[in-house]
């Protein structure tokens, strides 16, 4: 018998207290905060979607492991530990341990980057393209043309556009790209999958044109749910191993540990070739540490190596995907219009369709995220104009192609009663929408201005 509901394929051992709050309280933190969710205190929230990196809960076999962390500053036990997981699972022989995705970003792509440098993706993550443009190269998204209807059925909406790639390579040369990178699952273009057959293609192509090709492997063990479930051949084999076909049609990755990790904090940069596994591992000892710790302590690697594995379970990541979709679908149920089919580790929601009298210069997008905070004390975060508009020369906004928010699921920590609540709060932000206003952006930075913008409300 296959029952509906979706449990959670664990048992709670140690309990975290959130606190309650009211909605005139957090009224006035939120104002305190400038209306920038990212600026609130964690106490002062409720149910934090703001995003599910770093904020996993870890196993009792993590927490042991913990316990037997060999803190040495060379050659340290727990290092060998880790390396060997991750060689076992990705097959890369160079493997250089960083504090987190970024780190590792910062020390590939700083690397291979520079003027008239070309990045070619599915979609750059937001760290990722702040990491090459700061080295003044481009960063080019080329997801499928599907990707753009939001809510158009497609298996693999992550998907990179090859045929965009071919004529990308014929324009800027082979020689002037500096790397190829499929972000798996494309997190910025909604969570979504990427097939097999599509990374294939990209490899293929890559290879064809001696193009370095990167996995930005974030979400590898999610990504390999929906293959085994949705890429036909695929059907047979376990997640571990799709993920295994996936590392091995690349040249290397990227990982940030924070993801599908299942820790806290962590990060790894792979690599096939041992001459850019050189360089590397000399900005690595500048910026990080030493090469067999990175910027983790011996603790840290411990849990990550059990963490590796554990993603892999098929219960986990049953749980995992179907849970998300529950929340997804029960939004979708309402009216509420959200990118589908929904992705792996996060729901996202068009807010321009659910503000059409939000105009995209006064950012509908944040409208949301500020109203679910105030109703329900849910903390999201916006992935539209605020996180990817430009100004153009006269200073006006160049709104981003869509205005999305996202509500992403922390692995193994809220439960589906939690979510039952949030989808309860939508019904009333459904009835109070006429009511929710734009804003209005007083300060910024040059760059990543989502982190620490700050708004007025327009009334
Ligand atoms: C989180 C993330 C990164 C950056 O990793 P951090 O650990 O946050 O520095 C890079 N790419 C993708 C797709 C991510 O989701």
């Amino acid at each position: 018998m296959q029952f509906k509901t979706i449990i959670e394929p664990f048992k709670i051992k140690s309990v975290e207290p959130i606190r309650v709050t009211t909605e005139d309280e957090r009224k006035q933190y939120l104002e305190a905060a400038h209306y920038n969710v990212f600026q609130l205190d964690s106490d002062d929230v409720l149910i934090d979607l703001l995003t599910d990196s770093g904020t996993s809960a870890m196993s009792n076999a993590q927490w042991s492991a913990i316990m037997s962390g060999d803190e040495s500053y060379a050659g340290a036990r727990s290092w060998k530990r880790l390396e060997a997981e991750i060689r076992d699972l990705t097959n890369y022989p160079y493997i250089l341990p960083t504090h987190q995705g970024r780190a590792a970003e910062h020390i590939l792509y700083g690397f291979l980057g520079g003027k008239d440098r070309v990045f070619i993706s599915n979609t750059h993550f937001d760290t990722t393209r702040a990491n090459i443009e700061v080295t003044g190269a481009t960063a080019i998204d080329i997801p499928i043309p599907e990707a753009k209807d939001l809510s158009l059925e497609h298996p693999f909406k992550g998907n990179m556009d090859v045929i965009r790639l071919r004529s990308l390579i014929q324009e800027y040369k082979a020689e002037n790209i500096a790397a190829v990178i499929l972000t798996v699952t494309n997190n910025s273009g909604g969570g979504q999958p990427v097939s097999m057959g599509n990374a294939r293609a990209v490899s293929s192509m890559c290879k064809k044109h001696g193009i370095l090709f990167i996995l930005d492997a974030c979400r590898i063990a999610e990504n390999a749910y929906f293959i085994h479930h949705r890429e036909n051949t695929y059907s047979h084999r376990s997640y571990r191993e799709i993920a295994q076909e996936m590392f091995s049609l690349a040249d290397g990755c990227i990982m940030s540990a924070k993801k599908d990790g299942l820790v806290n904090i962590g990060g790894f940069l792979a690599l096939d070739d041992g001459g850019l596994a050189q360089a590397c591992t000399n900005r690595l000892i500048i910026t990080e540490g030493f090469p067999t710790y990175g910027g983790l302590a011996g603790r840290d690697m411990e849990a990550l190596a059990v963490g590796l594995r554990e993603v892999f379970d098929p219960d986990y990541l049953h749980y995992r995907i179907r849970s998300t979709a529950y929340l997804g679908e029960h939004l979708r149920a309402k009216g509420v219009p959200i990118v589908y089919p929904v992705g792996g580790h996060a729901v996202y929601i068009d807010a321009k369709a659910f503000y059409p009298h939000i105009p995209v210069d006064k950012y509908p997008g944040q409208a949301l995220v500020c109203e679910l905070y105030i109703t329900g004390g849910i903390r999201c975060v916006e992935t539209g104009s605020v996180m990817f508009g430009k100004y153009d020369k006269d200073g006006q906004l160049v709104p981003a192609p869509k205005e999305l928010v996202r509500l992403a699921i922390p692995r193994r920590v809220y439960t589906q009663s939690h979510m039952d609540y949030v989808i309860e709060v939508f019904d009333e932000l459904i009835r109070t929408r006429q009511d929710a206003i734009g804003l209005r952006i007083t300060y910024e930075p040059r760059f990543l201005r989502h982190f620490t913008a700050q708004f007025e409300r327009l009334h």
